[in-house]
């Protein structure tokens, strides 16, 4: 089973994964917790990379294909081992990022950068997409200290990746479960239960 978690800055992907392999743990289940980019060693230092875009001048196709490659790599190095072996992988980001940031994000054209991933990836696709959907500026309120993270684009650009994660969501209804991130964590975490049960193995 391959779980991914969606969604914005500060939108509580990271806390909700852990949360939810904590949760599968405790009945038993192998689980293994990823993130991107940056999950394996290359993807490391193409973190490194996608970070310092700014002071690089990183184009946007060039970037699309580093997170593609940061991307393939952790399919091959992480998640397609864990999945062979029988465990419950939870991501946190996946695909969708790369439609939602550089495609509607940075205008790029989205069947391109899904066609581009689709070979990365060997057309490996989560069982189930979980997307935390905040207001851009709720989202970035939530951190003590932004300056670490990626968040130099203007307002418009988030705005446009909400969006863009949201006609993700509406498209593949049978993937998705799409939760208001506004709500309290217990309640986010609750709806998240309900909803991977509905995919366990026995
Ligand atoms: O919170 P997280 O560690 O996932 O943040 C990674 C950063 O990379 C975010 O600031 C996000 O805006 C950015 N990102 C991106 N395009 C992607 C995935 C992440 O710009 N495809
Ligand atoms: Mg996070």
């Amino acid at each position: 089973v391959f779980i991914a978690f969606e969604g914005g800055e500060g939108a509580g992907k990271t806390t909700q994964a852990r949360l939810t392999a904590i949760w599968l743990r405790d009945h038993g289940y192998d689980v293994v917790t990823t993130n991107e980019p940056g999950a394996t060693k290359v993807g490391m230092r193409l973190r490194a990379i996608l970070l310092d875009k700014e002071t690089t001048g990183l184009s946007s196709r060039a970037e699309t294909l580093l997170y593609a490659a940061d991307r393939a790599d952790h399919v091959a190095n992480v998640i397609t081992p864990a999945l062979e072996r029988g465990a419950i992988v939870v991501t946190d980001r996946y695909v969708d990022s790369s439609l939602a940031y550089q495609g509607y994000g940075r205008k790029l054209a989205v069947d391109e950068i899904a066609e581009v991933n689709r070979w990365a990836t060997g057309e490996l696709a989560p069982h189930l997409t979980v997307l935390l959907d905040v207001p851009p500026e709720t989202g970035f309120g939530r951190f003590a200290s932004p300056a670490d993270r990626m968040e130099s684009e203007p307002r418009e650009f988030h705005e446009r990746v909400r969006r863009g994660f949201r006609k993700l969501a509406e498209a593949d209804p049978d993937r998705y479960l799409v939760i208001d991130a506004g709500q309290s964590q217990e309640d986010i975490t609750r709806q998240i239960r309900d909803r991977v049960r509905e995919i366990l193995p026995d």
